[in-house]
């Protein structure tokens, strides 16, 4: 079997420990899931059912490293985020199954193009012009739950150019990783490969050429880059 076009590569991320990698196969985030951040973006946290949205595969900037300022934007702004990585899948996943689904865990960045999303938003049209542009997902290393298990909390934070941005703490999450997982599964069969973007704590802000991203999440990893 041959193409009539070269085949897309697999995108894959590197996992601490292994010389192996994990292949992408679709990369979905949640909104707003912390409430300190959805306080900020102008609405009311209390529990209304989680929403989603997606990035592409070839979005991802693996690793971290040089982050070109994106076309179309005067308002690029950082969302620190905990990723979930799935090694297996299916509909309907019970929340108590929905843990053994979890290959691991890495730390990444939703950028987001606030003023075309804001635009989007507005007109009730889709979010990919804001969300879903080239390396608009930086993410870390991928770090196994069979090494760190399953955290439930552990301070996320994201320093821009050494001065702290965003702090928050696993444990804030609305729709935890087992109740994302399982709500997600409703809607979308989930695969291997699956990563999720679990959402931000507040802080987001602005960032401008030449600034220096630096983010952690406690016994996950960090995530670096600079804006170029
Ligand atoms: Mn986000």
């Amino acid at each position: 079997m041959s193409y009539v076009i070269p085949a897309p590569a697999v995108v894959s991320l590197p996992v601490r420990g292994s010389e192996d990698e994990f292949p992408i196969h679709r990369i979905y985030c949640v909104g707003r899931n912390y409430a300190a951040h959805a306080r900020e973006m102008g609405h009311d946290p209390d529990r209304e059912a989680p929403f989603f949205f997606q990035k592409n595969p070839d979005n991802l900037l693996i690793g971290g490293g040089d982050f070109p300022y994106p076309s179309q934007t005067s308002d690029l702004h950082h969302e620190m985020e905990l990723v979930v990585a799935l090694s297996s899948g299916g509909d309907n996943i019970a929340e108590g199954d929905a843990l053994d689904c979890v290959f691991g865990y890495a730390a990444g960045l939703d950028m987001t193009r606030r003023d075309l999303q804001g635009a989007a938003k507005k007109a009730g049209r889709p979010w990919e012009v804001g969300k879903a542009f080239e390396n608009s997902a930086p993410c870390s290393v991928l770090v196994p739950a069979s090494e760190i298990g399953h955290p439930a909390s552990g301070r996320i934070h994201l320093d821009v150019n050494g001065e702290l941005r965003q702090d928050g703490d696993l444990n804030q999450l609305i729709w935890n990783v087992q109740e994302s997982i399982a709500y997600l599964s409703t809607l979308f069969t989930l695969t291997a490969g699956d990563l999720i973007y679990t959402g931000t704590p507040s802080g987001v802000a602005a960032v401008v050429k030449g600034d220096n991203l630096h983010g952690e999440i406690e016994g996950i990893g960090e995530i670096d880059i600079t804006i170029v």
